[in-house]
């Protein structure tokens, strides 16, 4: 740290993203990238956005917010891209909370949130999960607080149901409810539907799991008008041009090719399927994900012990390092060759112990 450092920075703990290793080719299973290239109108589009790369982009990003608005059925004012969802919720934290809205999410739930809340100043509370790592809507109901819900949650890929999120919603009228769906095209219910009805309801999603861009850092925030307002506020006060052209583009096209994204994502269920009924015959507790990802654990073999047996075999998983996380593991869905080799690797070091 450098003696300039400012004071209301000193003390904050970043964000750590998963591994990019450059050490080796790994099967990569370690921050739910997809497994499939990007579409190829998103590719041809971004090229095509790169001849014009002397300009700035636009910085209302009108065309990919009436092709967002479409795809969710709200007016163009309800959606507001940003540069990956984390973009989006910063500017949720920035927006909705403050002393007198102080922020709530589980204590297990995406690590940002906590960084997000301390880089902002804002005070936060994290409510426990159950044992099971499910959650307890009663935990949540009048709490008047802003409340963020990632759902599915991750690392443990078990949702909510859309009617256990409506009755958060509808019980706290007076602060925003934040419904961080990242993962909810591999199989769970959105609450985009009700943002006609509530005003407090502010969803956010990405295109880096189910779109297969993670690369080109594109999120969405919808709500009503008055939220989306707000967020842009905080947009233009801080990056106005948040869409580069090539990812704008490459936006516009992976939602022309619809047919793509359903498809990959019926893949990723169906592997899904495969690994987690294969791993449970091994002996593995998994949770009910209804992500691009597992959360396992195994009796005999702890999650760092796995984890490390599975990198020095080429396979790279994510592991938290944390008490109520250490003794599991969560692994990408990718590929069916992927998950085959992934299963035939966990038989391997299960039967050498
Ligand atoms: N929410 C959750 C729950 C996530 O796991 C992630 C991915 N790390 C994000 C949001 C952010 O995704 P992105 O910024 O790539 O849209």
């Amino acid at each position: 740290m450098s003696r300039y450092f400012s004071e209301k920075y000193k003390t904050l703990t970043p964000y750590v993203p998963g591994e990019q290793p450059k050490d080796m080719q790994y099967i990569k299973l370690n921050t739910n990238e997809s497994p499939f290239p990007p579409s190829d109108k998103a590719i041809a589009y971004a090229a095509e956005a790169a001849k014009s790369l002397q300009l700035y982009p636009d910085p209302e990003c009108s065309l990919l917010h009436e092709k967002l608005a479409a795809l969710y059925g709200v007016d163009k004012d309800c959606v507001l891209a940003g540069n990956g969802s984390d973009e989006v919720l910063n500017f949720a934290f920035m927006a909705f909370c403050d002393k007198t809205h102080p922020a709530i999410f589980p204590n297990i739930t995406y690590g940002f949130y906590s960084v997000f809340a301390e880089i902002n100043g804002i005070p936060y509370t994290e409510i426990p999960l159950r044992e099971d790592f499910t959650l307890r809507v009663t935990d949540y109901l009048g709490q008047n607080k802003t409340i963020f819900i990632a759902n599915p949650n991750a690392p443990t890929g078990i949702a909510l149901t859309a009617l256990e999120i409506e009755a958060i919603v509808k019980s706290n009228p007076d602060s925003v409810v934040v419904i961080d769906e990242a993962y909810v095209d591999f199989g769970a219910q959105s609450a985009v539907p009700l943002i006609k009805k509530y005003d407090n309801l502010l969803v956010t999603q990405t295109f880096s799991k189910s779109r297969s861009m993670a690369g080109a850092r594109l999120g969405v925030a919808i709500g009503c008008k008055a939220l989306i307002q707000d967020l842009n506020t905080i947009k233009y006060s801080t990056n106005p041009y948040n869409i580069n052209r090539m990812t704008m583009a490459a936006g516009l096209g992976v939602l022309e090719d619809e047919a793509y994204t359903r498809a990959n994502c019926r893949a990723i269920i169906e592997n899904r399927t495969y690994a987690a009924k294969r791993m449970q015959k091994m002996g593995f507790t998994v949770t009910a994900s209804q992500t691009n990802f597992l959360f396992a654990k195994h009796a005999k073999v702890g999650g760092g012990e796995l984890y490390t047996a599975l990198r020095e075999r080429g396979i790279l998983v994510r592991h938290f390092d944390k008490p109520l996380l250490r003794d599991y593991n969560r692994i990408t869905v990718g590929s069916a060759e992927q998950m085959k080799t992934l299963c035939d690797t966990l038989e391997e070091i299960l039967n050498e112990k």
